[in-house]
């Protein structure tokens, strides 16, 4: 991609502030993160409620990025670069996308449905590799950010794109369509995700259907309504030559009929008829979600006429798809990013950000790459951007793996390559992977799944899922309900909740978040380790941690007379001056704080003291988010007022004030004083009903099952025989206990776990590592996946079932548990 810039300004309907000679940029950017950003970026900066991508446009610059689309062009930067000013900055992404796309004239398949998108989009892609050079969506960038900006990587060499279109809600899918523009359609499952944004199922499908107002070719499954819809929509959007291309289980109607199905414990043979014949298909999946997606795929290479042994061959090689970057604990502390399954220099550039934003401290970048293939560039051409880069990324090793990243080993610095995966592992050993974190790249045929398992830390199978862009949708959320100037300091104490703290500390500090709060010392110095920099302050700093909280420069929070003269006495001995520290109140909460009668000794001891700085007043609400205790609050808050400004105009200081947590944001907006404490509500949880529907989901804590078996009525299950089956009953065992942190309350069919989308009711007491659950109606196997909370059963639903609070079910999940980041 090259392009002038000034020639943007019509077709973005823009204003132009800046140079007056021709600009030609090669890459667009929305990610201030990104280490591609450079003279040759255009940077679009994104605005959401709260998160403002303006905001790191000074930096940018300081980067060398000259080159920007804005809706506003912050006061810091006037004059210091070239801006293309707009009304809305995600509508000219897409507009900038929708100009794009027309650019290019090649058959692009369109995905929609609720379910089976991204797996479709990368089966198809390695269904059709062989033969095309193919542009497709990198992992499910389907939304109105993501398509766009996976659209914007076609270039001259492609020749066919497989791009996916998700949406959410009415009005969202027709600026989609403009920006992929698909001449053949794909309708994968229909089901009934997503619906809070639809009135009916009917609406769903109609709004998904038009994705295909300028496709000649619409391929889905047959049923009844469908049939419906796709009636009304082909007479609203008529289209000469328009082909309707179905499937069917029951509707022997259908182009390609699916007659009979043989299923075993891993593959399904189905056979279908289609123009009269019949053919045997064997997938190798046993679930039905699967057969569905690879009919689907089933139906595009007809379409594209291959004949029966290429599709036999191919489909038979199908395999299980990751849909997402996944950060994961590797051995010798390195942490690892799993990529295992693609290979193109789209998903490469995106990998190399999710490095990097998930690189830690004094941590080595290491890259291991495959071949890459379909670029559609030469070798020598295609290398030399690779390189490229990788070297822009900072990468300090390059492992490449392969006959011809081999032939190219002399672009690479610090490069070692292998002819393939076994010469790799025969020298595993020797490569003392170590503090390292790594992407591991490779295309399907390198089975670099086998170098994910040697690097891998081998726990069990149970994790905590962390979604990252839960938590920032979270912390803007609750941004939106603050007044201007008003700081967010962000409680990241007990590990995070139990979610995680260096990785979501690094996430806040990236949102720009102005403070830290942790409970003990070493929680912030472990922060600091991993190279936070954002101020933290420590609530309960007990005066053994005093040199180690000066060391790491961390703010202690001061609540006694003891305390304060301990410090004191520690930070004259230093010679410190002005040392920041925060100085809590006692309001009714009655946990830590100065109280009313203690004031005036507190005043006398800071008095004229330059040792110290108090950079904060705080005191806690002790029912924030009990409504019928309202009275209380406006107390604790009216003495809060008067404590602290006697304080501030004695010691004659301009310090921070604050008071709310959570549910105080929520319920008092007009105590927010000059800063707020946000806690549980970034974690997804409100202690607020009605507020809770804003929030999203930010942990899942999901295992696997080890063991399914069938027991006859009268046999029990488990400790103590607390379970009797009455009848026959198929029950599953799942590796999580009590020592992982599910309280044996929840057992005895208290309690439930998630399996295939179904309620699987425990049996029995909860072991110490193990629960056994009731699947006599759920068509489960061994391995298969098992929500143990999320989305359902909520931690809101638990803590109600077991009396306790949120709060208490989230830091209980033990550490052995391991956690496991996304976006
Ligand atoms: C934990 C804590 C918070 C955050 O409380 P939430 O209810 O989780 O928002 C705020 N302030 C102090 C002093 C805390 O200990």
């Amino acid at each position: 991609m090259s392009i002038n810039i000034k020639s943007l300004i019509s077709v973005l309907d823009a204003e132009w502030i800046g140079s007056d000679t021709d600009i030609f940029v090669d890459h667009i950017s929305i990610d201030s993160r990104s280490l591609q950003n450079g003279s040759k970026t255009l940077f679009i900066a994104l605005s959401g409620v709260n998160n403002d991508a303006h905001l790191y446009i000074a930096e940018l610059i300081e980067k060398g990025v000259q080159n920007f689309v804005v809706q506003y062009i912050p006061e810091n930067v006037k004059g210091k670069a070239n801006f293309l000013l707009v009304k809305n900055t995600l509508n000219a992404l897409q507009q900038f996308a929708g100009y794009y796309r027309n650019l290019f004239d090649f058959p692009v398949i369109g995905l929609t449905g609720s379910n089976g998108k991204t797996i479709v989009k990368e089966w198809l892609n390695f269904l059709l590799s062989p033969d095309y050079n193919i542009i497709r969506s990198p992992k499910s960038y389907n939304s109105q950010v993501g398509v766009p900006l996976s659209v914007i990587a076609i270039n001259a060499k492609h020749n066919l794109g497989i791009f996916e279109a998700g949406i959410s809600t009415v009005d969202e899918m027709i600026k989609l369509e403009k920006i992929i523009k698909p001449n053949i359609g794909v309708l994968t499952n229909i089901g009934s995700a997503h619906d809070e944004g639809f009135q009916n199922l009917e609406q769903k499908i109609n709004e998904k259907l038009l994705l295909f107002k300028n496709a000649t070719t619409i391929i889905y499954q047959k049923n009844q309504l469908v049939d419906l819809c796709l009636e009304v929509f082909c007479e609203r959007y008529p289209l000469k030559d328009r082909v309707l291309f179905s499937w069917s289980f029951t509707d022997n109607t259908s182009d390609v009929f699916i007659l009979e199905r043989e299923n075993t414990n891993e593959t399904t043979t189905i056979q279908y008829q289609y123009q009269s014949e019949f053919f045997d298909l064997k997938i190798p999946f046993s679930d039905s979600a699967s057969v569905e997606n690879a009919i689907s795929c089933l139906l595009v290479l007809l379409y594209f006429k291959y004949d029966f042994d290429t599709i036999q061959n191919r489909v038979q090689m199908l395999y299980p798809v990751q849909m997402r970057l996944e950060v994961k604990n590797g051995i010798n502390n390195c942490s690892i990013i799993d990529d295992s399954y693609s290979s193109d220099f789209q998903s490469l550039k995106i990998a190399l950000d999710f490095l990097e934003s998930q690189q830690k401290k004094n941590a080595t970048k290491t890259v291991i790459l495959s071949d890459i293939f379909q670029s559609g560039f030469s070798n020598e051409e295609l290398y030399s951007k690779v390189a490229q880069l990788i070297s822009d990324n900072n990468v300090n090793r390059v492992i490449g793996i392969g006959a011809t990243i081999s032939s190219f080993a002399g672009k690479f610095s610090n490069c070692i390559t292998f002819q393939n995966t076994a010469e790799f592992i025969a020298q595993f050993e020797s490569l003392n992977f170590n503090s390292e974190t790594i992407l591991i790249k490779g295309a399907r045929s390198f089975q670099f799944e086998e170098i994910v398992a040697l690097l891998e830390e081998k726990t069990h199978e149970t994790v905590l899922e962390i979604n990252l862009d839960s938590i920032s949708h979270n912390l803007n959320y609750y941004k939106s309900k603050l007044a201007d100037d008003v700081k967010i300091m962000v409680m990241v104490k007990a590990f995070g909740y139990g979610n995680g703290g260096l990785e979501i500390a690094k996430l806040l500090e990236h949102h720009k978040v102005d403070y830290l709060g942790v409970a003990f010392a070493d929680e912030g110095i472990s922060l600091k380790n991993g190279g936070i920099k954002l101020p933290i302050m420590v609530l309960n700093p007990e005066s053994t941690s005093f040199p180690s909280i000066i060391q790491y420069q961390l703010e202690p929070e001061i609540y006694s007379i003891k305390g304060l003269k301990a410090f004191l006495k520690i930070a004259e001995e230093r010679k410190l001056k002005n040392f920041p520290i925060h100085i809590k109140l006692d309001t009714g909460m009655h946990r830590l704080g100065f109280e009313e009668n203690t004031l005036d000794e507190l005043i006398q001891t800071l008095k004229g003291n330059s040792t110290v700085k108090v950079k904060s007043v705080l005191s806690h609400l002790a029912t924030s988010d009990e409504l019928k205790h309202f009275d209380f609050v406006i107390s604790q808050i009216d003495l809060f007022d008067k404590l602290s400004s006697k304080l501030i105009s004695a010691l004659d200081i301009n310090p921070i004030r604050h008071i709310l947590n959570t549910s105080g944001i929520t319920n008092f907006p007009k105590a927010q004083f000059n800063m707020v404490r946000l806690g549980i509500g970034l974690y997804g949880v409100s202690n607020d009903p009605s507020e809770q529907k804003y929030l999203e989901n930010v942990g899942t804590l999901k295992s696997i099952i080890s063991q399914v078996r069938t027991i006859p009525s009268g046999d029990s299950v488990g400790y103590g025989r607390r379970f009797m089956a009455e009848k026959e009953t198929k029950i599953a065992t799942i590796p999580i206990g009590y020592a992982d942190g599910i309280s044996r309350l929840w057992g005895n069919q208290v309690g439930y776990v998630v399996i295939k989308n179904q309620k699987a009711f425990i049996l029995g007491s909860v072991c110490m590592d193990m629960l056994m659950v009731d699947v006599s109606n759920i068509d489960c196997k061994e391995g298969d996946s098992v929500i143990i909370f999320g989305e359902s059963p909520t931690v809101i639903e638990m803590a109600a079932a077991l009396k306790t609070i949120p709060y208490e079910i989230m830091t209980s999940i033990s550490q052995r548990v391991k956690r496991v980041f996304f976006r």
